[in-house]
C-alpha cells in the first residue's frame, strides 16, 4: 500500500509558502492506519526499546499505539509549562527565537532504551532538542522514527541517532 496516498496536501497552511502534510487522513483510514503502525512497529522493534517517547501533539498519536504494540512505556515530550511535577528543560533555536521542549524528571530510569517519535521531520530541530532533553534525564536514545520527513530539508543531519520514516517528500 502507498501511504502517500492517504495523506493531504494543504497549501499555505499555517503561513503563506508552507506545504502541510496533513495526517488526519491517514489516521481516519483504518487499513492505511493498521498497515502504517505495522510499519513503525517493524522498524522500531529491531532496536528493543523499553520506552517509546512522543513528541506533542501528533507524535502523541504515533507513539502511544506504537508503545502498546512493542509493549512498552509511553512518555510525553511537550512544551514549556504543560507538565506537572519536577520537569527537565531544553532550550533550541528556531530560525527566529527559541523553544522550550520539556518532560517530567521521572519519565524514565537511567540506561533505558528510548525511541522518540514525532508525525513528520522537517527542519531537525525538534527531533534535535528531544534527543538532548531525554539524554537529560539519561536516556538511552537508540532511534528517531516518524511517518514523514521532508527529505529536502536534510533533517536527519541534525539527529545524531538512525532515523526511520515511513515516506519521504523530496
Ligand atoms: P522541525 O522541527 O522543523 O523538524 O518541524 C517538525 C515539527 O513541525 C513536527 O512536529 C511537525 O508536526 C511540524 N511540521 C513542520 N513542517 C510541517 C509540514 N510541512 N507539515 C506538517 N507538519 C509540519
Amino acid at each position: 500500500m502507498d501511504l502517500k496516498d492517504h495523506i493531504r496536501e494543504i497549501s499555505d497552511f499555517p503561513k503563506p509558502g508552507i506545504l502541510f502534510y496533513d495526517i488526519s487522513t491517514l489516521l481516519a483510514h483504518a487499513d492505511a492506519w493498521q498497515v502504517t503502525m505495522g510499519r513503525m512497529a517493524k522498524a522500531a522493534r529491531a532496536y528493543q526499546p523499553d520506552v517509546i517517547a512522543g513528541i506533542e501533539s501528533r507524535g502523541f498519536l504515533v507513539a502511544a499505539p506504537l508503545a502498546l504494540k512493542l509493549g512498552c512505556g509511553f512518555i510525553m515530550v511537550r512544551k514549556r509549562g504543560k507538565l506537572p511535577g519536577g520537569t527537565v528543560k531544553h532550550t533550541y533555536q528556531l530560525e527566529y527565537g527559541e523553544d522550550t521542549v520539556e518532560i517530567q524528571d521521572n519519565a524514565i530510569e537511567p540506561g533505558q532504551r528510548v525511541i522518540v517519535v514525532d508525525d513528520l521531520l522537517a527542519t531537525g530541530g525538534t527531533f534535535g532538542a528531544s534527543v538532548e532533553l531525554l539524554r537529560k534525564v539519561g536516556a538511552e536514545v537508540c532511534a528517531a522514527a516518524c511517518i514523514i520527513e521532508l527529505g529536502f530539508l536534510k533533517g536527519r543531519d541534525k539527529i545524531d541517532v538512525p532515523v526511520h520514516a515511513l515516506m519521504t517528500y523530496d
